[in-house]
């Protein structure tokens, strides 16, 4: 497993022979109704056989359900429709026939009423806009969507998700706001509360703001990726050993960081950002330098999650490819092949997905470009995210 060696920079890259990528899902995305048909992660219904679907987020597996006689008297309780594959009785989250649509399942494990009517994801959100305004419903669809799918991302990873209702020291809240009395939301991440301004879910708003800052990428999961990367860093390296391998890479987060900040939104980023960070935004101080990375991570990892769970493997396909090498990016330190394979495997996917994108005329799908240095970053976002894994599978606990 992971060591918190720093890079050792002069020892050659492991020779073993790695398991193979596919191993290495964190979360499936390809799911299969009991009547056949392919139903996705996003599914509560079977189009085909119009069975009821529900996503276990414990298992993180697509069952379809049946019916259970309702014990508790006034909440339907389910179980799968293929009792032998998945055992054990849900709740549907009370969010189903609401904006947010959502098709999470509470496990109900021994428990013989429903204490909870929502599922974790739901309970993680601690403030709403008034969603008696149409458009206020219909952004926060969009954004526990998204929230969904990153979130089925950090349970695979056995990663912490516990509410903030649930642990007031360490747990995690979100905030989905709008402006009011014409005080804008700012996105960001304080004390295990992430605030999400609503308004960045309606596509024009959130392209005009791509636009005015230059970024070529701005999206609903983006945001929550990178706002969750400022959480992690508190609960996975600030307190921890990790601390000096973090500084060595992005450098010492006691820099001012207000006056980072508005330096950057006064002058522009550094002319030469992308020779050492993934994005602009990045450059301004080693905090957003992390969740800029950590997001970028986990647009790899779920990418490269669901383009296997598919049979798409970046190995096979037909793009002539240098691939990336421990002594390139000047890391050669602990578990570097393992990464190097997942990172190369994700070069050459993305190398053929934007020229598919630029077959259909819409923007690339991988808009950045990888520099040495943001490859060492992303080495010590996978080596901190395993650490925590392997703390986790070694039954020190750590999911809700
Ligand atoms: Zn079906
Ligand atoms: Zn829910
Ligand atoms: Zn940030």
């Amino acid at each position: 497993m992971s060591t918190l060696s720093t890079p050792a920079r002069s020892s050659p890259a492991s020779p073993t022979p790695q398991p193979h990528a596919s191993d290495r899902i964190n979360v499936n995305r390809s799911f299969t109704c009991r009547c056949g048909h392919p139903v996705f992660f996003r599914n509560s219904i079977c189009l085909a056989c119009m069975a009821p679907l529900g996503y276990d987020p414990q298992r993180g597996v697509l069952i379809p359900l049946s019916p259970l006689p309702d014990e508790a008297g006034d909440t339907e309780l389910w179980q799968s429709a293929e009792p032998s594959q998945h055992e054990g009785r849900y709740a549907r989250c009370r969010n189903l026939n609401s904006a947010a649509a959502c098709n999470w399942l509470i496990p109900l494990g021994d428990a013989t009423s429903v204490e909870q009517d929502l599922c974790l994801c739901c309970r993680l959100t601690r403030r709403l806009p008034d969603l008696g305004i149409a458009s206020n419903a219909v952004w926060w669809g969009r954004i526990e969507t998204a929230k969904r799918r990153m979130l089925s991302s950090m349970l695979g990873m056995h990663l912490p998700v516990v509410p903030l209702a649930d642990d007031p020291q360490q747990g995690l809240a979100f905030d989905i706001l709008t402006s009011t009395n014409g005080m804008p939301v700012i996105t960001g991440h304080e004390n295990g509360v992430i605030t999400l301004d609503a308004q960045e879910a309606d596509d024009p708003t959130r392209e005009l703001r791509r636009t005015q800052l230059l970024e070529p990428y701005r999206t609903l999961l983006g945001h929550l990726r990178h706002e969750a990367g400022h959480y992690y860093w508190h609960r996975l390296v600030e307190h921890t050993e990790w601390l000096p391998a973090f500084r060595l890479e992005f450098g010492d987060e006691r820099e001012d960081y207000r006056g980072a900040l508005q330096r950057h939104y006064a002058q522009g980023p550094r002319t030469d950002w992308s020779l050492h960070h993934v994005s602009a935004y990045a450059s301004c101080h080693p905090w957003e330098d992390w969740a800029e990375t950590w997001a970028n991570y986990l647009h790899m990892t779920d990418t490269l999650d669901t383009a296997q769970s598919f049979g798409i493997d970046g190995e096979r396909l037909e793009l002539t490819y240098e691939p990336f090498t421990a002594e390139a990016f000047d890391d050669t330190g602990a578990d570097s092949a393992e990464f190097l394979r997942l990172l190369n495997q994700w070069m050459q996917l993305t190398g053929v997905l934007n020229e598919l994108s630029r077959s259909m005329g819409v923007p690339d799908f991988y808009p950045f470009v990888l520099s040495a240095p943001a490859v060492r970053k992303l080495h010590l976002v996978h080596r901190i995210i395993d650490a925590a894994d392997a703390r986790w599978n070694a039954g020190e606990g750590y999911m809700a």
